[in-house]
């Protein structure tokens, strides 16, 4: 999607600070951190949100998550621990309309979230 920031980073006409790539997904740290590892984790093809994923695309949601995990083992956080998000719509928060799971960790995290 031409006008997608994030479809940019992807296309190489953004810089990022990228952190994991494979395949389905690319991942770079957040621009504003709100923790000691803020990682953004987004899907290779635009998808602008989860309510718009597909049943065919369960893989690509798998491969998300998966590179969280494998992103959590790089870091040296398995163990202590980390959160992630995918915000959605108003609601959730959502300001940027390109898929993508949040990836926190390196401190504690609260709950309820604000
Ligand atoms: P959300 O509010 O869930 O849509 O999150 C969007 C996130 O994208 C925010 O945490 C922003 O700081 C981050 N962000 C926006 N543009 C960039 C960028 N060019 N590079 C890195 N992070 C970005
Ligand atoms: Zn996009």
């Amino acid at each position: 999607m031409s006008d997608c920031i994030f479809c940019k980073i992807v296309a190489g006409d953004l810089p990022c600070d990228r952190v994991y790539e494979d395949e389905h997904v690319i991942a770079f740290n957040d621009m504003h951190p709100q923790a000691p590892h803020h990682i953004l984790v987004i899907p290779k093809t635009h998808v602008a949100g989860v309510n718009d994923f597909s049943d065919e695309q369960q893989l690509l949601l798998g491969a998300i998550v998966l590179a969280a995990k494998k992103i959590a083992a790089q870091l040296s956080v398995a163990e202590d621990g980390y959160r992630l998000v995918m915000n959605c719509n108003g609601h959730g928060g959502q300001t940027v309309f390109h898929t993508h799971m949040h990836f926190l960790a390196g401190r504690q995290m609260l709950w309820p979230p604000g």
